[in-house]
């Protein structure tokens, strides 16, 4: 089945977000908007003008980062739309914590769970849930295309950022595998262009995030270190608002050479915490 599809960028460009949020509007009659993006008026005129009064079925968010989700509940209420995102468990665990980044006041009329399947007339998605970047993450497979919908998993610009403790690099790497093994696909990203070898590109992706962590685990058999510490020895020139970020991602490293039980922390978990060999 063929359908349309149309990609909307916000004007939220920043450090982590590229060029801004894309916004998916898919099918020809009865639509589903695959990340609304963040609270924007123009944003969200722009989004309107593209359904152009056509019926809009379902809004689905990838994750609950403010970036992704913070016009969902506008956007449904002028269209009627039911809204699909995070499971009931990861909201009930951002309440307790109020993370800031997480957008704790979406509301899904619909849980995601993995392997859910949403249908409309003119296309149907397939759910997967990819935790890592965040527990809640899901990517979205449509077959016809061979299209993948991949939120921030994988991102069409950068390698995405993995924040300790929600963000998980074990957990992030599986993901990316499982993303690799459904096949040739075109990925569909939240911030970046298309990416039309997809399979390839998450191999390169997984294949970096191994050398990084091979690379960690040498250099703390060398002398024990923090996150700060090893940040200084991998980006050289890492651009300066890129470098919490950039110290996040080797701690989500570091946690997880950890648990594999390859080295060994101070007791805890935070990017000030020093790494040991065992
Ligand atoms: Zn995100």
């Amino acid at each position: 089945m063929n359908y349309n599809i149309k990609s909307i960028t916000a004007k939220n460009s920043g450090p982590t977000t590229s060029n801004g949020t894309n916004t998916y509007i898919l099918g020809n009659h009865n639509l589903i908007i695959i990340d609304p993006g963040p609270d924007d008026n123009q944003h969200l005129e722009n989004i309107l003008k593209n359904i152009e009064n056509k019926n809009v079925e379902y809004i689905i968010v990838t994750h609950t980062h403010k970036d992704h989700s913070t016009l969902a509940n506008k956007l449904a209420e002028i269209t009627g739309a039911k809204k699909i995102g995070s499971t009931k468990d990861f909201i009930k665990n951002q309440e307790k914590n109020s993370v800031i980044n997480f957008d704790i006041e979406f509301t899904p009329d619909i849980y995601l769970v993995d392997q859910m399947i949403i249908k409309t007339e003119d296309l149907i998605l397939k759910a997967l849930h990819t935790p890592g970047h965040t527990s809640d993450h899901f990517c979205f497979k449509e077959e016809t295309m061979s299209r993948i919908f991949t939120g921030d998993h994988i991102m069409g610009w950068s390698s995405t950022l993995i924040s300790p403790p929600d963000g998980n690099m074990g957990d992030y790497m599986s993901s990316l595998s499982q993303i690799i093994d459904k096949g040739k696909n075109e990925y569909f990203p939240g911030h970046g262009d298309k990416i039309t070898d997809g399979k390839s590109y998450a191999e390169k992706l997984l294949q970096h995030r191994f050398n990084r962590k091979q690379k960690i685990h040498e250099l703390i058999i060398l002398g024990n270190k923090n996150a700060e510490e090893l940040t200084g020895y991998i980006y050289k020139d890492i651009d300066f608002r890129l470098l919490k970020y950039a110290t996040l991602t080797i701690l989500a490293h570091l946690i997880d050479l950890e648990k594999e039980k390859s080295i060994k922390s101070d007791g805890l978990e935070n990017t000030n915490s020093t790494y040991s060999k065992i």
